[in-house]
């Protein structure tokens, strides 16, 4: 699959780019994380690839080795949150709960994670 071109209609891509704002925690040349805007646990960071992809498919088929990164930097994202246990999630698609179709993982934590998840 080849990526899909930046896009004036990709929320993430606009909050890469810096417009939109969001409530940056990490940035760096590959990454981008910041607050989820509507979180669903005391700590709710997403963590996105600066380079537009669909969904986390997406980039494991055209960059396994960013999916790598992108659990990396959701490690130091937990680090510096101070989270000793966290979840990490891909939604893919919308039948998973997919609502923004440009690649990111939740980092959630800070509160106890029941699961299966719902
Ligand atoms: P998804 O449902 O897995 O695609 O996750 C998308 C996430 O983006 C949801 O948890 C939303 O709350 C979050 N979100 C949507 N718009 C914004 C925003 O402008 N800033 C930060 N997070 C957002």
């Amino acid at each position: 699959m080849t990526s899909a071109p930046d896009s004036a209609d990709c929320l993430f891509c606009r909050i890469v780019a810096g417009e939109v704002p969001a409530d940056l925690v990490v940035s760096t040349d590959e990454v981008v994380a910041f607050r989820d805007i509507s979180p669903v646990a005391p700590i709710h960071v997403l963590v996105v690839p600066r380079e537009h992809r669909p969904d986390a498919a997406a980039t494991a088929a055209d960059d396994p080795a960013a999916i790598g990164r992108l659990v990396a930097a959701a490690a130091e994202v937990a680090s510096h949150e101070g989270l000793d246990d966290y979840r990490m999630v891909f939604n893919t698609g919308p039948g998973a709960g997919q609502s923004v179709f440009h690649t990111h993982l939740h980092v959630l934590g800070g509160r106890d994670l029941a699961w299966p998840p719902g």
